[in-house]
Order: C-alpha cells, then structure tokens, then sequence
C-alpha cells in the first residue's frame, strides 16, 4: 500500500509510553468496550494455524461485524460481557504475548493513542490520553513539564486518524487556518507557571473569548496580533494586577454550584460505576438518590436519563474546607500533574477547535468544565482519605478520565449546563474556576 510521509509533532515522552498490563487498576480490555477488528488482522486471525488453541480461540470470538463502516470483525464478549476473552489470568493480551503487537488490531494497537491529521496531509500530531494510568505516571515523572518534539514518520494511505483540521473546517471557519497559532499559545498560557493554574485557566479564556469576537465579527486578519498581544503582556507580567482582585465565590456557594453540576451531567454514571461517585459522595456528606434507566438514550446527546438528586448535608461545607485545604497542600507539589494534563488534552483533543463541541468559546467552557470536575474528585478524596498520595492520584485521575475524555457525550451536556447555569462569560465562569474563599465558613 503507498505511503505518505508527514512531519509529526508528539509529546517527548510519547514513545516511552507502555501498557501496566496486570499493574493496571483499570484494564482496558475489562470495559466492555465494542473492540473492532480492521480487515488485514481478521483475514490474518482466520488464516492463522498455530498455535492450535489459540487458531481455535480466534475462530470462536472473533466474528464478522457488518454494523459500522470503520470494522471488518469484532471481538465477542462471554462470561461478564466485560472482560476480552484473549485476556489472561494475569491481565495480559494473549494475542499480544504469543504473536507480537504487530499483529495486534488497529483498536488494540492505538489506545491511548490519538492520531491526528492536517489538512495538506503533511502535518499530523500524535498523543497519549490522559485515561490511561501508564500515561499518568509518565505526567508525574515531567516535572518540568510536556516538551514537544518533531520528527519525520511515513504513514500508508487509508490510516484512520482520530481527528484533524480538514478542508471542510477551513472552508466554514477561516480562523480555524490559525489553529496551531493559538494551540501553541493555549500551551504557553497553560505552562505559564508565574500564574496558578487557575489563574491560567481564566488568562486562557481572555484569550478564548477575545478570538471568538474576533470570528463571529469576521476578522481573521486580527487573530495573530491578538494572540501576540495576549503573549507578550504575560511576559511582561501585566496581567498579574488584573488577576489578584479575581472574585472569590463564598465557599458554601462554590459548593452548591458542583452539586448541580454532579445532578446533571451524564458523567455520573461511569464514575458510579467505579465507585468513585460514592466515596465522593460520602467524603463530602452528599446525600444522593440516583435511578439511572439504562438503555433510554436521549437522541443526539446520548445522555442517559437519570433522576439524579444531590443535596448538601449537615457537614457538607466542613468536609468541603478540609478538601480544598489538602488540595491546595498536595497542589503545593504537584500543580505540575495538573498541568500535564492540562496540555495534553488541550492538544489531544484539538482545542479550541473540536468540531462537536461546538465554537471556539464553547471548547474553552469544556475545557473549564473538565477541570473542575477533576479537581472537585480530587479535593472529594482528598476530605476523606489522609492516605491519599500519588498512587491515588493517578489510579483515580485515569478512571475520572475515562468518563470525562473519552466521552463526547459528556461534553455537550457540560457546555449546556454552564450555560444555563449562567456561567456564560468569562466573569461568571471565573467564580467557578477559582478556589473559593475558604475563610468564608
Ligand atoms: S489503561 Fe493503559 S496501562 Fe491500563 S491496560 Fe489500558 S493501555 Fe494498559
């Protein structure tokens, strides 16, 4: 098959990424994940011999699947429905062990992988997710940060790629031809460590909300001297006067604010299932009534319906204080994690031009979203475990994360709820970005 080569830009730690395999605390390959199987492997797997029980095994689960356009086969499920029968009993790939990753599908070999692709075919980015707990252990050993490096790589024609900035983006939204002038700045904001990275977050939406005037007004032409502007002010520090009088929401206000945000969003469910919504729950004394009714999808948003009811207990705001005060020691430290996390999924995920999350503010308010719904787990682990280190940090950051990153169902209904939460500008939605006031009690 022909191949094209391009110029691909990566995090520099990108190829020291390796599974944990049995070290995970959450496998994969046990997420009842639908695992497509591209043609080659398929006709490979089906011509296969030796090793007999394995031949025998490969005819058994993996089938033809004629029910999406981007699979040949898939891999079937038994037992728990959850688990990929090629898993062994110490949580290693079979498939993997006897016959090489090469021969792994495009599905299995990618994750946590994402590949993006530019419109001349010429420049492509790779990236790691931030789900995956090898990932995150690779963020707390970049202390001083996510460096990027380019190289040359050779790619076959017909290689799906996870997303991009194609020819039908540039034709609707001229601004998007600037997408890695203000990618690149959203990672110098986000890396700018002379602000907190909530000071950061809203520097970034100065930005944000700046560039989508300039688009809904149809001034292209401007978009570089904004984005210089904006740069060149943070290095001469003179956004910092402007960012101490940022207002402080009263802390049983902030809280109020995560508790409807908990009672709405769609998200809850995959944190329930892994149980972090209960110990969220108990540390900070929300008392729940959760029905989910599985099954009954809304049609665009495929948001489950749930009757979800959060509300504050007698001891809510206590247990919120202590939350916050560990989180902010532990971010004493380890702000950097954040950080990573931060740039990553600002450059994996294409922001602020992720097409189905809607306009440039809208990506931004995402974005916000996600990171207060990471740090509201964090300082909700934080008010009840004292043991809670590194090892937490990471197990629970990557199971959030897979609720959060891998779902584009969760966006949308993040967005709409900023918006009708009247969190629609970037005064109101810095009150919910900062820590609140925590002498306010
Ligand atoms: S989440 Fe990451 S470390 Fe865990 S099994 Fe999957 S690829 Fe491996």
């Amino acid at each position: 098959m022909e191949k094209f080569q391009v110029t691909i830009l990566k995090p520099d730690f990108y190829d020291r990424f390796h599974c944990l395999g049995g070290l995970c605390h959450d496998n994969c390959c046990t997420e009842g994940w639908k695992i497509f199987i591209d043609k080659k492997t398929y006709k490979y797997y089906h011509n296969l011999h030796q090793p007999k029980e394995l031949a025998v095994r490969l005819k058994k689960y993996i089938t033809r699947y004629k029910d999406d356009p981007r699979a040949w086969g898939i891999i079937k499920y038994d037992n728990d429905g959850k688990t990929c029968p090629f898993q062994n009993e110490e949580s290693w790939c079979e498939l993997q062990l006897s016959l090489g990753e090469k021969y792994l599908s495009n599905t299995c070999r990618e994750y946590p992988r994402t590949k993006n692709l530019f419109v001349d075919d010429k420049t492509a980015q790779y990236s790691l997710s931030s789900s995956c707990e090898a990932v995150l252990r690779l963020f707390l050993e970049e202390k001083e940060g996510i460096g990027f490096i380019e190289e040359k790589d050779e790619i076959m024609r017909g290689t799906v790629f996870s997303g991009g900035i194609d020819q039908g983006i540039l034709t609707r939204r001229p601004i998007a031809a600037h997408w890695q002038t203000i990618q690149y700045a959203g990672i110098d904001i986000l890396q700018n460590r002379q602000y907190t990275i909530e000071e950061r977050l809203i520097i970034l939406g100065l930005l944000c909300q700046k560039l989508q005037v300039l688009e809904d007004n149809n001034r292209i032409d401007e978009v570089n001297w904004a984005v210089k502007g904006l740069i060149n002010a943070l290095k001469q520090n003179n956004e910092q006067e402007l960012l101490t009088v940022l207002p402080k929401a009263k802390l049983e206000s902030h809280l109020l604010f995560y508790e409807k945000l908990f009672s709405n969003v769609a998200l809850i469910i995959t944190l329930k299932e892994k149980g972090i919504l209960k110990t969220l729950a108990t540390n900070i004394d929300w008392q729940t009534d959760w029905t989910f009714q599985q099954g009954k999808k809304e049609k665009s948003s495929a948001q489950w319906e749930i009757n979800n009811q959060i509300t504050n207990g007698e001891n809510s705001c206590q247990r919120y204080q202590k939350g916050c005060l560990r989180y902010q020691e532990m971010m004493a430290e380890k702000e950097y994690f954040i950080e990573n996390l931060l740039v990553m999924e600002w450059f994996r995920q294409l922001l602020p031009f992720e097409k189905e999350t809607g306009n440039i503010w809208h990506n931004y308010q995402w974005f916000c979203g996600l990171f207060m719904i990471i740090r509201l787990i964090l300082i909700g682990m934080l008010a009840g475990d004292e043991s809670f280190g590194e090892k937490e940090l990471v197990r629970v950051t990557a199971a959030s994360m897979r609720s959060l990153g891998h779902n584009k169902n969760v966006t949308l209904p993040v967005v709409a709820f900023l918006n009708d939460a009247g969190m629609d500008t970037l005064a109101q939605l810095t009150t919910a970005i900062n820590m609140p006031d925590l002498a306010s009690l």
